[in-house]
């Protein structure tokens, strides 16, 4: 039988486990028992999804058993199992969510202690076990027999294994000087593991023990080996809320849902009466690693009574708090509800309704009491928040508007909107925003520099979604949002207007003969107030800033929309002032110069770059 090769990302990880020094190793037991756990849920799933009522729980276990003689430990489910093939492919590579991240996040490990915190999953076998053998057998396959030592490869085999489920057969690495792995054969030692570890797992964890009782009518002692069943099986969520510690909450988080980190912040929630459930949600410091993909599973865990119906019930949460992570356990919902059913369940959607308010309430919380966190988590998602507001046609606008944050170019940090308009002066009526690619260049960007010198302050957007969400959200305490690009600011007094209209009178020719060079690059050519310093810039219609355009190009049909600008110029300018003066051909040649400036401002690219260079140099 030829050895296969595990695939390079899985030799790493598996490099990493094998030759660990790790203290705690430990955690290879609450794998392997997490694996065993979620395939009898499958296996019971699945047999729930075939309509077989009556599928008797209780014979569902999990079975542990050390033997000193042949230095195994041994754990077997009967669970879903695993064909040939599917022992190839689960044990073969690490394509598996949870590892996946951890090679991600931490290619080239070099901090080990992460592996603590971290679900490694199958691999971690092999911090303890020299030899690994997996038998398996799934219904209505033939069984089959996985085994390696590790870095030369694995094999796959047919075999006669009978169970349905699945045995796993650690063979352990012999003790060192310094390291014990014999304590792993100890019954007391695999108790207070699986207590720690494990004892919320839903299934019965067994193992024969040995207690001495006192022999029936006598006064000596005997000592009797019995089936014991190691975990209290009491899901975490369903103990009192001051029995559990932060500790628990975070382990709990890290264990269910892959993360290596503790979470932002938890949420316990008991709800009793016309509606009865518990959910107990997580709001994550990062995204997965997974999170900006199609692959992306957002949604909660559904419990019925504290049996696992979904993994990803959607239903439960708006996909504008699609990071959110957690469960929901309600004693009312039936167990082999279906997915249609579940579309128009009531008691579901009322469910979902109270937990977006608690989760609105909560992220508010954060960000009165916890600032620098709420910013971190804001950092990490805000972008999903601002998509909330802007999606749907605005439906969850004023539900949403609060969690946002937009960094202020006067107070060089992060604002709530409320922030900003608390600190309007009198004399400002709307709220200015600015849109770029990077802050530098929207702090920079011409157009911002009049409102600014007025003592305005600046919302500075540099991400896509940001304009959008602010255009539909027209106003926060009727106040107008307002893009520094758009031609009517109102910033000057009538007299300056009346000025301004008539240097727009005067210009008109001039416009014109502009207009007439520039031909259909530009769609017109006009005065502006809005400049300080810079002698031109560009503006879409009605005031679209350039940034929109950007954007908007992303988008699936987007590269139909033409790029064409208004060509807006600073009467004030020096240059401006040149410009009557020119001929013809001079004329067309400073327009285009000036049309090329704008654009590089905007961070737009040019048609003819070289054309560019060339003028510029002939103008040295
Ligand atoms: P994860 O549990 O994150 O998916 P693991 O490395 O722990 O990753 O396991 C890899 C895969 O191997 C699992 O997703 C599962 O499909 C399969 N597997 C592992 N243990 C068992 C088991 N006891 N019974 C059935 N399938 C298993
Ligand atoms: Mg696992």
């Amino acid at each position: 039988m030829s050895k296969k090769q595990f695939k390079a990302e899985s030799k790493k990880l598996l490099d990493l486990m094998i030759h660990s020094i790790y203290t705690h190793r430990e955690i290879f037991l609450r794998e392997l028992i997490s694996n065993a756990s979620d395939a009898i849920d499958k296996r019971y799933y699945a047999a729930m999804q075939r309509g077989e009522t009556g599928v008797d729980k209780s014979q569902y276990v999990i079975r542990i058993e050390p033997d000193k003689a042949a230095r195994t430990l041994t754990v077997t489910d009967n669970g879903c199992g695993m064909s040939a093939s599917e022992l190839e492919q689960n044990l073969g590579t690490i394509a598996k969510s949870g590892t996946m991240a951890f090679k991600q996040e931490h290619g080239e490990a070099e901090d080990i202690d992460i592996i603590g915190k971290f679900g490694v999953g199958f691999y971690a076998a092999f911090m303890v076990a020299k030899k690994v053998t997996v038998y398996s057998h799934k219904e209505g396959e033939q069984p089959a027999v996985w085994e390696s030592s590790g870095e030369d490869g694995y094999t796959v085999r047919p075999c006669d294994y009978e169970p349905v489920g699945t045995r796993i057969v650690l063979e352990l690495k012999d003790d060192g000087e310094e390291e014990s792995y014999g304590e792993f054969l100890e019954t007391y030692r695999l108790e207070s593991l699986i207590k720690k570890y494990s004892d919320y797992i839903r299934y019965p964890i067994m193992m024969q023990v040995e207690r001495s009782r006192k022999k029936e009518g006598s006064d000596e002692y005997e000592t009797v080996v019995e089936d014991k069943t190691l975990n209290s099986r009491v899901p975490l969520w369903r103990k009192n809320k001051n029995e559990i510690t932060k500790e628990e909450y975070a382990q709990f988080y890290r264990d269910m849902f892959r993360d290596y980190e503790d979470p932002a912040s938890t949420l316990h929630i008991n709800t009793e009466g016309m509606l009865s459930y518990t959910a107990l949600l997580y709001i994550p410091k990062k995204p997965p690693f997974d999170f900006n993909t199609k692959d992306y599973k957002r949604g909660l865990r559904l419990y019925a009574n504290g049996v696992m119906i979904m993994e990803h019930c959607e239903e439960l949460l708006p996909e504008y708090f699609n990071f959110v992570q957690g469960l929901v356990d309600s004693p009312d919902l039936s167990l082999n509800i279906s997915r249609e059913m579940l579309q128009h369940d009531r008691q579901l959607s009322a469910i979902a309704n109270n937990l977006k308010k608690k989760i609105l309430q909560e992220l508010l919380r954060m960000q009165r009491e916890e600032r620098a966190a709420y910013e971190d988590f804001f950092k990490a998602f805000g972008r999903t928040l601002k998509f909330g507001v802007y999606d749907q046609f605005g439906m969850n606008k004023e539900f949403l508007k609060d969690t946002l944050l937009f960094y202020s170019r006067k107070e060089d940090k992060l604002v709530t909107l409320k922030e900003y308009v608390d600190a309007m002066p009198e004399a400002q009526k709307d709220i200015y925003y600015a849109a770029g690619d990077t802050l530098a260049q929207v702090k920079k960007l011409p157009q911002a520099e009049r409102v600014a010198d007025k003592g305005f302050d600046i919302l500075c957007l540099v991400e896509d979604v940001d304009e959008f969400a602010l255009r539909i959200l027209e106003s926060y305490q009727e106040k107008p949002f307002k893009s520094v690009s758009d031609p009517d600011l109102d910033l000057n007094t009538e007299e300056e207007k009346k000025e301004m209209q008539e240097k727009a009178e005067a210009a008109k020719p001039l416009l014109e003969r502009i207009k007439t060079a520039l031909g259909d690059k530009v769609l017109d050519v006009r005065l502006t107030d809005r400049l300080k310093n810079a002698a031109a810039c560009l503006s879409g219609e009605e005031g679209m800033s350039v940034e929109m355009y950007k954007v908007l190009r992303q988008m699936p049909n987007g590269a139909n929309i033409p790029m064409t600008f208004h060509l807006d110029l600073n009467p004030d300018h020096p240059v401006y002032a040149k410009l009557g003066d020119l001929d013809d051909d001079t004329l067309k040649e400073y327009a285009e110069l000036l049309l090329a400036q704008a654009k590089l401002v905007a961070g737009l690219p040019l048609d003819d770059p070289a054309a560019f260079a060339e003028a510029v140099c002939r103008l040295m």
